[in-house]
């Protein structure tokens, strides 16, 4: 089928809920794309920092392979021993002492949000049950998840949401201060925060969370959906903090590329919640659970986390160095990158790709590169230089 029969198909037949880019890939290699007429694009998206390892890397398609053709699905009914070698794996490299698998970072933080209210109920009662979020958080789409998710625009057409959540503004210790109080049955925060704008939330911030949540008996939820498993250049973007979370959820890179989702939860959340409590069909499914273990073993080395804080480094002194205006500022950790225009950047992104570089927004204005954590120093080179004849050809546009 060819490009504009894709394009015209897929308006006839999909519900219209995503503005794509005109391009149909189909297929990739390490840290390029590649479109039906076999042009190579240079991929700083990752499918919004999901394929960590590359496309197609080698053992991930073979551990797919493996399990797919040996048991791809029996449900939680039975035991399979992929889902248990994952979780040991995440247990043993956390704070967690157990953990919840299911298929998407929404469902990850409905089961952190159904968790916190099941603790806290069962510790202090029902009128423990309020929630703490903060302005530009994004923790995804399904009715909890929403409603912990700050920008109107995604709330206000599904309202009523959950009851008794509240937003305080983001790295203000003092407004979460005056905001957590003995009703608080939990606080969730992106220790960086991706669809908001790649705010990194500052190490003083987190530790002032944790100390409040232990003050008020609240739950520390980490959403490390987008910013977790090696993307900062630490296994967890909370390290660099120094402080831990009583719940995390995990998503996005996890399975490599194949749907996952993860609560990883301290053995006093766990043991408030009973057989029955939660459930999901395809949650901890052979298949994603068999691709995420070579993608673990190999995000966890350090040696490779610090070559993700190298690069990272590489990427934003690159950036910083671009012509600016209209670059007003380059932030992030890792290899999770924004950079905030005075302008909007879709022409940004629209002249990127059609110079053969997949970028992706954060927002309006702010320009996010989140690319595989496997991206070569080249390969970043290749990546500034494209954006620099972006801004400068057209500087007006973006
Ligand atoms: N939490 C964060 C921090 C995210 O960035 C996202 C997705 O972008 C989500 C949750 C929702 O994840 P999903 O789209 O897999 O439901």
């Amino acid at each position: 089928m060819n490009a504009d029969d894709l394009f015209a198909l897929d308006s006839r037949t999909i519900v219209p809920t995503y503005a794509r880019l005109p391009v149909a890939f189909t297929h990739g290699q390490g840290a390029y794309l590649f479109d039906a007429q076999g042009r190579r694009y240079l991929d700083f998206a990752a499918g919004i920092a999901v394929v960590a390892m590359g496309h197609a890397w080698e053992p991930w398609l073979e551990a797919i392979k493996r399990q797919a053709a040996a048991l791809a699905h029996v449900s939680n009914l039975f035991y399979t021993e992929p889902m248990a070698q994952l979780a040991q794996r995440l247990t043993a490299h956390s704070f967690a002492a157990k953990v919840f698998f299911c298929n998407s970072g929404s469902e990850a933080n409905e089961t952190a949000l159904k968790f916190a209210r099941k603790w806290a109920r069962a510790h202090f009662g029902p009128q423990k049950h309020k929630l703490l979020a903060f302005e530009g958080s994004f923790h995804g789409r399904s009715l909890g998840a929403l409603s912990l998710t700050h920008k109107a625009k995604y709330r206000q057409p599904f309202e009523p949401l959950v009851p008794g959540v509240s937003f305080a503004p983001f790295n203000d210790l003092g407004a979460a201060e005056a905001a957590i109080g003995e009703d608080t049955c939990a606080v969730f925060v992106e220790p960086v925060q991706g669809e908001g704008g790649v705010h990194p939330a500052d190490p003083a911030f987190l530790a002032g969370l944790r100390e409040l949540c232990d003050r008020h008996h609240a739950l520390l939820v980490f959403d490390e959906v987008q910013c977790g498993l090696g993307r900062t250049g630490h296994l967890w973007a909370h390290q660099a903090a120094g402080v831990n979370p009583d719940i995390m959820t995990l998503a996005k890179p996890l399975a490599g590329g194949l749907p996952i989702g993860a609560a990883l939860v301290t053995e006093a959340v766990a043991a408030a919640i009973e057989s029955g409590d939660h459930g999901s069909t395809f949650g901890g499914n052979p298949v994603a659970c068999a691709a995420a273990l070579p993608v673990f073993d190999h995000v966890s080395q350090p040696e490779f986390l610090a070559q993700v804080a190298a690069k990272g480094e590489r990427l934003m002194a690159g950036l910083r160095s671009l012509p600016g205006p209209p670059v007003r500022q380059v932030r992030g950790a890792g290899l999770m990158v924004g950079v905030e225009l005075d302008r909007p950047v879709k022409p940004l992104l629209d002249a990127a790709l059609a110079r053969g570089l997949v970028v992706i927004n954060a927002g309006e204005n702010v320009l996010r590169l989140t690319p595989p954590l496997i991206v070569s120093d080249a390969d970043i080179d290749q990546a500034l230089a494209i954006l620099g004849q972006c801004l400068q050809s057209n500087p007006q546009e973006g």
